[in-house]
Order: structure tokens, then C-alpha cells, then sequence
């Protein structure tokens, strides 16, 4: 039983004492105030159960407070907390050769953070030492973090602020297959088709050589002849879960290398750690080996922590100073984050996140064609995006009201999930892999019914 700050003290101080933006943040009309969680559940101070399909964006993925990473925090917390890179400690060694073991060679060297935004920033400098060039690219949409270097390469609007930032990033259009101007039902690598037709003249799909020429435009005319790196996810996330057209990321890769980014970059921040099901890393499905990984989020399952995974050739270059991280690869996190390398393999969680996201973007895919404001279902594992539009004809993006007002409906029935998209016009599910059939079913019916609502109101 709950026994802490009321709900009025919390908001209270939320207001007063808080980042007054986390308050715009909450989303909901009526917030929920969560205390405790355990795998896909979380409980809020009513004593209230909640399916968590959002899982502090895609964090906590082998589930809130699973007892076998639980189990190895205790162990390390009465032992060893931390200590510093001067001396060597056995759960930092253990940890770095063991994430290594499971990176394609030559990706093994390791460097540890504590946040995403660290490992991004630390891989923009460490692409732009390597290759003695500036200039980095992204896509449209994409949220890459909120140090000042990293929010150059993001391009979402709401995480902008007006002074310089980042400079030297240069965004390209996403190769969205969805919202872009070209792409259709078999553009990209995914378990279900999307109901548009391909788009595309000449009897072939053009969505892959369209965006490609973007890209050749963009080296034509907003960038050096060299540059230092091309930073991508496999599957964007706060973008909305955004696939590219099959092929996109190999040959983008092929033509930064050409131009001496001999860094392309990809972050797998939301989509490592088998969250996308047929392959732990979310670069894999595109068949592409970057020269810098950099991981967050599902790394520690909750436990801030962040990596870079390079080469040896790319450190090498990366010795000019010292870099020095007070608590990057601290005793503590290191013992989590081994807990769940060994979790998501003992407990079959990428094999389960295949299964039980497919599924589930499946069912989903029934809904999108019983609704006309279901204009999209994508994704894979369990990295998935639902795009609600006014109309599929339009696909214009169905405005925030709307999409609030079926998110809190949502939430009353018992299940969070999250929103993205450059409209915020996505629903996003990142559940903990642990979820089941079981859960997906009851989602379902929840999401049914929420739009379902939603249309006879409107
Ligand atoms: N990259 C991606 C793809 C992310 O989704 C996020 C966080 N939403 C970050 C980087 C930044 O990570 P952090 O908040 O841990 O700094």
C-alpha cells in the first residue's frame, strides 16, 4: 500500500521545484502517478494496475524490476559501487568483453556512458577526429538527444532551442515510406504490408532511388565535398517509428564512405538489444555494418547507462586527449547491464519480442483496415508505430486533440503507450519484451475500443 506524497503535494511540487517543462510533458489531463512496477506492469498510487507498452521509452526492456537484473544489482551493491578507470575492476572487464562478443567484427572497443545523449556526442567527436572532416548528416524527425552538440542532430521542432547548436549537422529528408512523398505497401523490411499502393511509376518501386537522390542533392548542395559521419537509427523512434525503403541505409552508407565519412554511424539507442526481433541489432535488418554503434536506453533497463562500440582503427584515432567519465562503466552498471545481456538470452526475450511483435503488428494491421483513421501499422518486434491520419486518402495527420483524447482513453483502460511523430500523429508501442499473447489481446480490445469511441464522438 502507497504511503508517500499525496497527489497534490507531487503536483504541487512538480510546479514549484521542477523543470517547469515536465509539466507539459505529462501528457495527460488526468496524470498518473506510478510507484511501483514489476515486468510489464506498473502500479499507480491508488493501487491502480497498468499495462506499460511504453516502458519508459523503450527502456525497461526485460521488464520493471525483473528479479534476475534485480537480483544482480544486490549483489554488486554490497560489494562494489564505484571506483575510478584508474583501477581495474572485474565488472567493467566483464561487461565490455561480453557487449563486445555480441557487435559483427571489427565492432569490439567499448567506451561507457551514462545517457544516450553522451554516447552521441561522444561519437561525433570521435567520427570527426577520426576522419579529420565536420560535417555530420541526419534525418528529418530524428531525436539523437539534448546535450548542445547532440540537439544539432536532432531535427524535432519542440527540442529546439533559438541559439546555435551542434554546428555542422546537416539533415536530409527522411526516407519515410509512409508520410514522404514517395513509398508504398512494399517498400520496406516488415512483417505486414501497408494498405497503399505503391506509389511509385515505371513498374518498380522508386521509393529507394528518390530518397537516394535527395541525399546526392543534399552532398550537391549543402555540403563539402568530405564529411565525417552519416547518423541514422534502423528504425526511428521518436519520429514515430519510421522504416526506410529496403536498401536506403546500404547504399547511403556506400556514397558517405565515398566522401570520406569513414564513420557512418548508427544509433541503436531504442532499437539494440533485440527489441526489433529478427536481429539484436537494429543495423542488422538493413544488412549494413556501421563503423560506431552507439546504445542507451534497454542497455541497463532503467539504470542510466549509455556505450559507443567502435573499431580499433577508430580509437586509435581517438587518443589525442584524454576522455574521462566520472561514472561511465561504473562498477554498478556494469553489473546490470551484464544481467542483461545474460537475461534477454536465458529468457529468450528476442526470440519472444519476435513472436509476440509480430503479432501484435499483425492485429494492429486488422484494426488500420477497419478504420478509416488508422493510416498506418509498422515496425518490427516490438519497436512499433501506429499513424492515425484524418483520412487515408489525405494522410493528414490527425490533429493532437484527437490523439489525446484516445491516449487518455487509453490509459483509463489500464495500458500507457506513447506518442510520436513529427504531428505527434503516432501511437507508439516499446513495450518490456516480456510482454505475451495475452497482453496483446487485451491491448488490442483497449485500442479497439478507444478508437472505436473516438469515431462514434466525432
Ligand atoms: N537517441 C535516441 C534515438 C533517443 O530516443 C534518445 C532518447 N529518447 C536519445 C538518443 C537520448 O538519450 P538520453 O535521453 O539517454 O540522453
Amino acid at each position: 500500500e502507497y504511503k508517500g506524497l499525496s497527489k497534490e503535494q507531487m503536483l504541487e511540487i512538480r510546479r514549484q521545484n521542477c523543470n517547469p517543462m515536465t509539466m507539459k510533458i505529462t501528457y495527460y489531463k488526468k496524470p498518473v502517478f506510478i510507484h511501483q512496477g514489476h515486468m510489464q506492469w506498473v502500479w499507480d498510487v491508488d493501487g491502480k494496475r497498468y499495462l506499460d507498452l511504453f516502458a519508459g521509452v523503450a527502456t525497461v526492456s526485460m521488464g520493471h524490476c525483473h528479479p534476475k537484473v534485480t537480483a544482480a544489482a544486490e549483489k554488486q551493491l554490497k560489494k562494489l559501487w564505484h571506483t575510478t578507470n584508474i583501477y581495474v575492476y572485474p565488472s567493467i572487464h566483464e561487461y565490455c568483453e561480453k557487449l563486445a562478443s555480441r557487435l559483427p567484427d571489427p565492432l569490439k572497443v567499448v567506451y561507457l556512458t551514462n545517457s544516450g545523449s553522451e554516447a552521441n556526442d561522444l561519437a561525433m567527436l570521435m567520427a570527426r577526429l577520426h576522419t579529420g572532416n565536420f560535417d555530420i548528416i541526419t534525418f528529418s524527425g530524428s531525436y539523437h538527444g539534448g546535450s548542445s552538440q547532440t540537439m544539432g542532430l536532432t531535427s524535432n521542432s519542440p527540442y529546439k532551442y533559438p541559439i546555435p547548436t551542434g554546428s555542422g549537422c546537416t539533415n536530409v529528408m527522411c526516407p519515410d515510406v509512409f508520410r514522404g512523398p514517395w513509398g508504398g505497401s512494399k517498400c520496406r523490411d516488415s512483417p505486414v504490408q501497408t494498405i497503399r499502393e505503391c506509389s511509385c511509376a515505371h513498374g518498380h518501386c522508386m521509393a529507394n532511388e528518390q530518397y537516394i537522390k535527395q541525399l546526392k542533392e543534399t552532398f550537391a548542395t549543402s555540403l563539402p565535398s568530405q564529411i565525417a559521419a552519416f547518423f541514422a537509427e534502423p528504425i526511428q523512434g521518436m519520429g514515430g517509428a519510421v522504416q526506410y525503403p529496403k536498401n536506403y541505409l546500404k547504399e547511403a552508407y556506400k556514397l558517405v564512405r565515398e566522401r570520406g565519412g569513414h564513420a557512418p554511424l548508427t544509433c541503436c539507442v531504442q532499437t539494440g538489444f533485440g527489441r526489433t526481433g529478427a536481429h539484436f541489432w537494429g543495423f542488422q535488418g538493413h544488412g549494413v555494418l556501421p563503423d560506431i554503434v552507439t546504445m542507451a536506453k534497454g542497455i541497463g533497463n532503467g539504470f542510466p547507462m549509455g556505450a559507443v562500440v567502435t573499431t580499433a582503427e577508430i580509437a586509435a584515432s581517438f587518443v589525442k586527449a584524454l576522455h574521462f567519465n566520472t561514472f561511465g562503466g561504473n562498477a554498478m552498471a556494469c553489473a546490470v547491464a551484464s544481467s542483461v545481456l545474460d537475461t534477454i538470452k536465458e529468457d529468450g526475450m528476442q526470440q519472444n519480442t519476435l513472436e509476440v511483435g509480430t503479432y501484435l503488428i499483425g492485429e494492429l494491421a486488422k484494426l488500420r483496415d477497419k478504420y478509416e483513421i488508422i493510416g498506418d501499422v509498422r515496425g518490427k518486434g516490438l519497436q512499433i508505430g501506429v499513424e492515425m491520419v484524418k483520412d487515408k486518402a489525405s494522410r493528414d495527420p490527425l490533429p493532437p486533440q484527437a490523439m489525446n483524447e484516445m491516449f487518455e482513453d487509453i490509459k483509463d483502460m489500464g495500458v500507457l503507450i506513447g506518442k510520436g511523430g513529427v504531428y505527434g500523429q503516432t501511437f507508439r508501442i516499446q513495450p518490456p519484451m516480456c510482454i505475451t499473447k495475452k497482453d496483446v489481446d487485451f491491448f488490442v480490445a483497449v485500442f479497439d475500443k478507444a478508437v472505436h469511441s473516438y469515431m462514434e464522438r466525432n
